[in-house]
């Protein structure tokens, strides 16, 4: 039978509930259960693919093809769990759900209700998110305790633990233990309120993880405890990280959070729990052996989040090869007005992300340019990778008027073009090429020897693709195609085969990186900007001994 675990916030957003979600079942699954992890998110929207990125940070893609919440990104990154289309629900998508439903008639002769018929779906929502053979379900509530969108949510949970039975079920509430510096004290007043909002509706939680800039000491868990009606030793600290989110696990551990919780839910849980691994990765972060910095040129540039996925990627890349990677975040307007020999020099690599629209692609393709003609390592993904085959087209194919059809829908030479299946689409949500497919590699190409395999499958977001009317031409060029979606002949990957790193693909591989496992393709691109740095460095020293001498 599976067990349940929420997870609510309070006093603040932005506390890092998705991250402490998936430190959970990092722990869970360290005593040996099986773990699922999901989200339910308050707002109205069926999901967060029609969002803007400044709005609500990147839109995670699901194996299956799901554009989800970004938390998710943290709960695959961190644990073992299976994430799909379950693992994220919406007020939009169980509104649907109740609306289609009363339009069929399921709830002929009723009036249709937040309480029970809102609150039902949630419960089946949660149901149906704990996958078959979960030993432990871990749900988090998006939104702050007392929010109004996240009522019916906290309303659907309370009724769901109360039908589980004491022992199947146990409320985590994360909160924040603010510092205030004119008094020199931490303050657990917020705490004590925001606990007292779940308790008006009827939940009491289990263990309160509390979020603080300095440690607590016992006085302070002792008048947690007593306030909020928690065991002292369910009074869990989580203190700001020192380097990485890849601590979070560890310092957990440390509190003793696994056996509070195997407590809690009378758990059979193995007591052997080595945390080597994520030790290890600890060390990787703190101690590196070197840096390089890495341009990431794209349009949503003032938002760590909108291009989350890419940042831990390219960290993961780095700690794989026991380096930090310094991020220069450069917004491609930016880069179009005052040139990328001003905002690249410098840098040992440059990454051009997703994207959509005209704004910034001139920019991108600047920095394109720059990395070809400096012979930069270079990594284009999903719009990154349009823009290298457009400026490709543009200055060394010399297709005259080369451009995608997205941004110039009546350009002379689509080397970007919609696919065919996109051209009826009128509806935006959920109608991209989403999800994972097989791509096809090459033999002898740099994507093989980077891969070390002929079949790969990446996850995909988009609706145009490489022309392949001009593959000929640019590939007489020299640029290679060395990755197909063979179903349908799609160019997925294309590359300068002689360079250690100039590539791009259509799909994500940002999804799929994790830190235990760097993606090889984040790795090998981070190892190409490290030898280029190295190549500098020696440059350097080349020069300044031709200058003493
Ligand atoms: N705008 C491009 C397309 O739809 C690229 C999308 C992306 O980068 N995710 O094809």
């Amino acid at each position: 039978m599976t067990k349940f675990i929420f997870v609510t916030g309070g006093v603040v957003s932005s506390l890092g509930k998705g991250i402490t979600t998936a430190a959970i079942a990092v722990l869970l699954e360290k005593r040996g259960l099986r773990v699922s992890i999901q989200k339910l998110d308050p707002y109205i929207n069926v999901d967060p693919g029609t969002m803007s990125p400044f709005e609500h940070g990147e839109v995670y893609v699901t194996e299956d093809g799901a554009e989800t919440d970004l938390d998710l990104g943290h709960y695959e990154r961190f644990s073992q769990a299976p994430i799909n289309r379950y693992s994220n629900a919406t007020t939009g998508s169980i509104y649907s759900e109740v609306i289609r439903k009363e339009r069929l008639g399921a709830y002929l002769g009723k009036t249709v209700q937040v309480i029970p018929h809102i609150t039902d779906e949630i419960q089946s929502a949660i149901e149906q998110g704990a996958q078959r053979g979960t030993d432990v379900a871990v749900i988090e509530i998006g939104g702050t305790a007392g929010d109004i969108e996240s009522l019916p949510f906290l309303e659907a949970i309370r009724q769901f633990a109360l039908k589980k039975g004491k022992g199947n079920a146990c409320f985590v509430h994360l909160t924040l233990l603010p510092y205030l510096s004119a008094s020199g004290e931490m303050k657990t007043k917020p705490t004590q309120q925001s606990v007292g909002k779940l308790r008006e509706i009827g939940i009491q939680p289990d263990i309160l993880v509390c979020r603080c800039e300095r440690p607590m000491t016992q006085e302070m868990r002792d008048k947690i405890s007593l306030f909020c009606n928690v065991q002292p030793e369910d009074v869990i600290q989580e203190a700001d990280v020192e380097t990485t989110i890849y601590e979070v696990p560890l310092d957990l551990k440390r509190e003793g959070l696994d056996d509070s919780l195997v407590q809690h839910l009378q758990l059979e849980a193995t007591t052997s729990a080595s945390m080597e691994d994520w030790e290890d990765l600890r060390q990787r972060f703190a101690n590196p052996e070197g840096e390089v910095e890495i341009a990431v040129v794209g349009k949503y540039i003032e938002l760590h989040d909108a291009y989350k996925s890419i940042y831990e990627a390219l960290a993961h890349g780095g700690a794989g090869h026991r380096h930090k990677v310094r991020f220069r975040k450069i917004a491609a307007e930016d880069l179009f007005d005052r040139g990328p020999e001003r905002l690249l020099d410098g840098v040992h690599g440059v990454l051009v992300p997703g994207g959509f629209g005209e704004r910034g692609l001139e920019g991108k393709i600047l920095a394109v340019r720059y990395a070809r003609e400096h012979e930069l390592p270079f990594f284009g993904i999903c719009f990154g990778m349009q823009a290298m085959v457009i400026e490709y087209a543009r200055h060394v194919a010399v297709i005259e008027g080369a451009h995608t059809s997205e941004v110039d829908p009546g350009c002379k030479a689509p080397v970007i073009d919609l696919m065919r299946e996109q051209r009826d689409v009128t509806d935006k949500g959920g109608t991209m090429r989403l999800g994972a497919y097989p791509c096809r590699i090459l033999d002898g190409t740099r994507a093989a020897a980077i891969y070390g395999r002929d079949m790969v499958l990446e996850r995909h977001r988009h609706r145009w693709e490489f022309n392949n009317d001009y593959k000929r031409k640019l590939e007489k060029a020299g640029l290679r195609c060395s990755g197909i979606y063979e179903a349908r002949g799609l160019v997925e990957i294309a590359e300068l085969s002689e360079r250690p790193f100039y590539l791009g693909v259509q799909y994500h591989p940002e999804y799929k990186s994790k830190p235990l496992q760097p993606h090889p393709l984040f790795a090998a691109f981070v190892g190409a900007a490290i030898d280029y740095s190295r190549g500098e460095t020696a440059a350097a020293a080349a020069q300044t001994l031709e200058a003493e001498a």
